[in-house]
């Protein structure tokens, strides 16, 4: 692979107002994987105001934010972004959507105050904030592209998730609350879009999680989903044995 090939094109939702879990750590680790395996990625921050041309990224990146943050993206993201997001994973772009970006991924996110914001609608689920806040470590069974693993992290929200029929949640709850702390259910995906509550950052304990989206962005710049070299990753597999031993030291469902 080379030139213009090897790199992924990164659309960074927000990077100023939506950040509050370490979001950056995540664009770190995808950007030294590829690194690693001779490839790279290109960071485009998408702030308020500005457009998505949909052909121009190959993965979009949104992370969380507090209630207060949420409601100005929320109108900007409607505003300046909704089509081009749809449109550019209609095409197959990949995203990740964290915590309150997961509640906007949706249709929309009825906040402790009750006040509305809208979601952008590229993950069928809707989102209503509850009396208490779900917080602590969080442990699920995932699944992605037919394989079943363990991921990590730590969740802290107010909002109540519930997946309509055109999502599928990221995984079954072992430890923790997860979308809404009822139905077991923990993040959704919907083509090559995932959404989770699991921060803290996600990526750095779980590596899976990044080579999955990395390979689907690949697929998306390539035509082609590529095998990627495997990487060593001892480290990153004790962070998360450290992470799935905290998590079960708390609540199990
Ligand atoms: N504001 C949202 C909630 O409390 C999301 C919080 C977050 O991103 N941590 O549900």
């Amino acid at each position: 692979m080379s030139g213009a090939a090897a790199t992924v094109r990164l659309g960074h939702l927000y990077p100023a107002e939506m950040n509050i879990y370490a979001d950056r750590g995540n664009i770190a680790v995808l950007a030294r994987r590829l690194a690693w395996r001779g490839m790279a990625l290109e960071v485009t921050e998408l702030g308020v105001g500005a457009p998505v041309d949909p052909a121009a990224h190959d993965l979009y990146y949104l992370g969380g934010g507090q209630d207060r943050d949420q409601a100005v993206v929320a109108e900007d993201l409607v505003a300046t972004k909704a089509e081009g997001l749809r449109a550019a994973v209609a095409d197959g772009a990949a995203a990740l959507c964290v915590c309150g970006g997961f509640q906007l991924a949706g249709h929309g996110y009825t906040g402790t105050d009750g006040s509305r914001m809208p979601g952008i609608g590229i993950l069928d689920l809707d989102t209503v904030a509850g009396p208490t806040r779900l917080i602590g470590n969080l442990a699920i069974e995932a699944e992605l592209d037919g394989e079943v693993r363990s991921v990590v992290g730590f969740e802290n929200h107010a909002g109540r998730t519930r997946l309509g029929s055109g999502c599928r949640p990221l995984g079954r709850v072992v430890h923790g609350h997860g979308n809404n702390g009822e139905d077991g259910g923990e993040g959704g995906v919907g083509g090559r879009v995932i959404g989770t509550y699991l921060h803290g950052p996600l990526l750095p304990k779980n590596p899976w999680i990044a080579d999955t989206l990395l390979r689907w962005a690949l697929a998306h710049r390539l035509g082609d989903a590529p095998v990627l070299e495997p990487i060593d990753d001892a480290l990153e597999e004790r962070a998360h044995a450290a992470a799935v031993a905290r998590a079960a030291g708390g609540r199990r469902r």
